[in-house]
C-alpha cells in the first residue's frame, strides 16, 4: 500500500512539477501526514528535491517538489546470441550510457557474472554505483516462459527458459531484474522513443532468428499474460511449400526466418552465413540472394496484411537487417501487402523501417523495467487489455436476430 502511495506522488510530481505537499495531498486523496512522511522518505533517496518558496497571489510561500528522474539509474540489456548490448537509462528512461559485451552462447554463472561486471563498469561510468541501480531488465529472443512452467508439446517449439540466468544477474548486481522478448522490449522503445507518437493501434514486426510481433494501443505495450505471443511467422502463406522448423508447410518462418534463410542461401550454392552476407549480395544484384529476399518480402508482406486486416493499425513498423537489404526487399513487401490487405485499411495505415532497431532492445528492456517498477506507465496491464478484447469481441458479434416466421 506504502509503495503505491509512494507510486502515486511520484506521478503527481512528474506531471506537476513544482507541486506543494498541501496539492499533493489533494491530488492522492491521503492525508497531509501521510503525505509528508512519504515526501520526506522519497527525498532521502533522493527521488524527490525540494525547491524554493514559490510565489502565490496569497503572499504564502509553500516549498515546492520536483522529481529528479537521475538519482537511480535503469539498465537493459538485450542479448543474443551470447552479444550483449547494454543501455543506462535514468528514470525518464533516457539512455545515458551504453555499452556491449559478449558473454558466449551459454548462459551460465560465468556468462551472468562477466555481464554484472560491465554493468556496473557502465554504471560507475555514469557516475553511479550499483546501489543506485533501481532494476535490470533483460530482453531475450522469444517465446519466453519467464517463471511458470513450460505448457508442454503442443507448442511448436520449447519455450526457452531464462529464470535460473536472471536469478544469477540478481545476485550479481543485487536487484530485481524483468524479462521480456526482444520484440516486445523493441516496440517498447520504438513506441516510446522512436519518434512514433501515434494513437490508436501500431504493430512492431521484428525479423530476427523468427518473425516475431507486438502491438501497441495510444503508445502503450500491449502486455500479454506470458512471453509466448507474437509468433507472426508461424502464420501460413497461401501458396508456400516450404517446411518449417515447426514442422508445418508454409509458416512464413519458413522463408523468412534468420536461419531458414540461411539455409535457403546455401542450398543454392551462395557462401552466406549471416544475415548482413546476404544483404551485402542482394546489393550487388546477386539474381539468388535477390530471389531469396524477395521470397521473404512476400510472406512477411502476407503477415504485415493480416495484422492490418484484423487490427487496422496507424503503423506498422518493420525492424531487424532484411529491412536495409534496399528496394529489392521493400517493393515486394509492398505489392504482397497490397495484395492481401483490405484496401480501407492499407489507406488508413503506414508502413515504415523502425528508427532505433539495433539499439531498441536494450533501451526498451530498461524502460519494461521501470514499468514493471511502476515508474514509467509504458504497459497496458494485462487487465485493460482484457478489456480491450473483450470490448472488440463485442462489437464482432452481431446482435442476435428472431428468425422471421414464414407463413
Ligand atoms: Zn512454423
Amino acid at each position: 500500500m506504502r509503495r503505491r502511495n509512494a507510486l502515486s506522488i511520484l506521478d503527481v510530481v512528474r506531471h506537476q512539477p513544482g507541486v506543494s505537499r498541501a496539492d499533493l495531498s489533494r491530488a492522492v486523496n491521503l492525508s497531509r501526514a501521510t503525505v509528508s512522511n512519504i515526501v520526506d522518505e522519497l527525498i532521502s533517496i533522493g527521488m524527490l528535491e525540494e525547491i524554493g518558496a514559490m510565489n502565490t497571489s496569497r503572499g504564502r510561500k509553500p516549498i515546492g517538489l520536483n522529481f529528479c528522474p537521475h538519482s537511480r539509474y535503469e539498465a537493459g540489456v538485450s542479448i543474443e546470441d551470447g552479444k550483449c548490448r547494454i543501455a543506462i537509462c535514468d528514470l525518464d528512461g533516457n539512455p545515458t550510457h551504453r555499452g556491449a559485451v559478449n558473454i558466449g552462447k551459454q548462459l551460465n554463472s560465468d556468462a551472468a557474472a562477466k555481464l554484472a561486471e560491465t554493468v556496473e563498469n557502465l554504471l560507475q561510468k555514469a557516475g553511479g554505483t550499483k546501489k543506485r541501480l533501481g532494476t535490470l531488465g533483460l530482453a531475450l529472443p522469444g517465446p519466453l516462459q519467464v517463471d511458470k512452467p513450460v505448457l508442454g508439446e503442443t507448442l511448436p517449439r520449447p519455450p526457452k527458459k531464462y529464470a535460473g540466468f536472471a536469478r544469477e544477474m540478481e545476485k550479481n548486481l543485487g536487484v530485481n531484474v524483468h524479462i521480456c522478448s526482444n520484440t516486445r522490449a523493441a516496440a517498447l522503445a520504438e513506441a516510446r522513443r522512436g519518434g512514433l507518437e501515434l494513437d490508436g493501434w501500431v504493430i512492431f514486426v521484428r525479423l530476427g532468428h523468427k518473425v516475431r510481433c507486438a502491438v501497441a494501443l495510444d503508445g502503450r505495450l500491449v502486455e500479454t499474460e506470458s512471453e509466448l505471443g507474437g509468433d507472426l511467422g508461424e502464420l501460413c502463406v497461401p501458396g508456400n511449400d516450404f517446411t518449417c522448423q515447426c514442422g508445418k508447410v508454409g509458416c512464413i518462418n519458413s522463408v523468412a526466418a534468420a536461419d531458414a534463410i540461411i539455409g535457403l542461401c546455401q542450398q543454392r550454392g551462395l557462401a552466406v552465413e549471416t544475415t548482413n552476407q546476404l544483404i551485402a549480395l542482394v546489393q550487388s544484384k546477386d539474381a539468388d540472394a535477390r530471389d531469396i529476399v524477395r521470397q521473404a518480402a512476400s510472406a512477411i508482406g502476407y503477415g504485415i496484411a493480416t495484422t492490418i486486416n484484423i487490427f487496422s493499425p496507424a503503423a506498422v513498423v518493420v525492424s531487424g537487417p532484411l529491412v536495409e537489404s534496399g528496394e529489392a526487399f521493400w517493393s515486394v513487401l509492398d505489392k504482397s501487402v497490397k495484395r492481401y490487405a483490405l484496401t480501407e485499411n492499407l489507406k488508413r495505415c503506414e508502413i515504415r523501417k523502425a528508427n532505433l532497431w539495433k539499439e531498441a532492445e536494450a533501451i526498451g528492456a530498461s524502460l519494461f523495467a521501470l514499468s514493471r517498477d511502476g515508474l514509467l506507465p509504458t504497459l497496458i496491464a494485462q487487465d485493460k487489455a482484457a478489456i480491450v478484447g473483450s470490448m472488440a469481441n463485442d462489437n464482432a458479434l452481431p446482435e442476435p436476430v428472431d428468425e422471421v416466421a414464414l407463413d
